[in-house]
């Protein structure tokens, strides 16, 4: 480990933004100085609470994720936005800085605000978020909203890295009919009906209700609140902060919140190793035995499988 990053992981114990900014960076570019920081970060506190926020573009996710800061910060709570791109090769604050809705926040000391790339990153997306949130977490945060920028798949993996996803949508946009089709119901522990000074939102709640009531699991324990807001002028945010704040209790007092913690470490851990075996087979001695692999199956004289196998038991 290089001199530097025992005093980064000290900088940023003591909340300094600069020093968390370089580890997360760090993440990002997949040094080799990674392993060892995630040594010095261990054990983490797991306190920070982990808000993932997901929804079609131009439903209100930015807005609705300066509304939440707002109301966080009004109760003395340290909060990180992560806006995470997987299509992005571009990060670092510049990006996000920028974006005129969260100028407000720019220069409070109590927020940082980050987007972060994972395009071609060991691991991807699912292993750069839990290790940015490992820094973030050292560095006392107490609330991490996570914002995706991309569509689809990002959406379930800042899910998965969440301990409570709102799923945003906006009367009229068709939204929830294909909120359904794209398996957002179930990844859902707060629905967010956003731009309800629009025609059709106690349209878009009912329909929601129904839906959420048909897919309802009792054992799940949970029934998913639908919250109205009109986030550009804050009306109902503070319901939206009480949903949030229920489901956590509910998240603790049940053990749920343990259950997600062991399945995003499994996510995480599988991640890795995925990408290690990848590494290995594309450098070095790794990449001969793949070769001779690839060989030996085209000519016929080895099945694929077996090839497969081999390499792996001998990665
Ligand atoms: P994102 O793409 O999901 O992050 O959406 P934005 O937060 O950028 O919002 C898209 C547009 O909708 C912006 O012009 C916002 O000002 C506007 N907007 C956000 N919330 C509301 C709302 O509650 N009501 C109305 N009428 N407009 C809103």
């Amino acid at each position: 480990m290089s001199r530097d990053v025992p005093t980064l992981v000290e900088g940023a114990r003591n909340g300094r933004v600069r020093d968390i900014a370089r580890l997360i960076s760090l993440i990002e570019d997949g040094s080799p100085e990674v392993p060892a920081l995630m040594r010095a970060l261990a054990p983490t506190s797991g306190r920070a609470s982990i808000i993932g926020i997901t929804g079609s573009p131009g439903v209100g996710k930015s807005t609705t994720t300066a509304a939440l800061i707002t109301a966080m910060r009004a109760r003395g709570q340290r909060v990180v936005v992560l806006a995470v791109d997987p299509s992005s090769p571009f990060s670092g604050g510049a990006l996000l800085g920028d974006r005129i809705r969260m100028q407000q926040h720019a220069t409070d000391e109590g927020v940082f605000i980050r987007s972060m790339a994972s395009r071609g990153h060991l691991g991807g997306l699912s292993a750069t978020t839990p290790q940015a949130l490992r820094v973030l977490d050292a560095a006392g945060c107490d609330v991490v909203l996570i914002e995706t920028v991309g569509v689809g798949q990002s959406e379930i993996e800042v899910a998965a890295a969440a301990d409570t996803t709102l799923v945003l949508l906006a009367p009229g946009m068709g939204d929830s009919i294909q909120a359904a089709k794209a398996g957002i119901l179930e990844i859902g522990d707060v629905f967010v009906v956003n731009k309800a000074d629009r025609d059709g939102a106690d349209s878009t709640v009912r329909e929601l209700r129904n839906m959420i009531a048909l897919g309802e699991n009792p054992e799940r324990g949970w029934k998913p609140p639908v919250v109205k807001t009109v986030a550009s002028t804050g009306e109902g945010v503070d319901r939206l902060v009480t949903a949030i704040d229920e489901h956590r209790s509910w998240l603790q007092a049940s053990g749920e919140l343990e259950v997600r913690r062991v399945r995003r470490a499994r996510d995480e851990v599988e991640a890795l190793a995925v990408a290690m075996l990848r590494r290995r087979l594309a450098a070095g001695e790794g990449s001969e035995r793949l070769s001779d692999a690839a060989a030996e199956v085209a000519a016929g004289r080895l099945d694929p499988h077996t090839a497969a196998a081999r390499l792996v038991e001998g990665a």
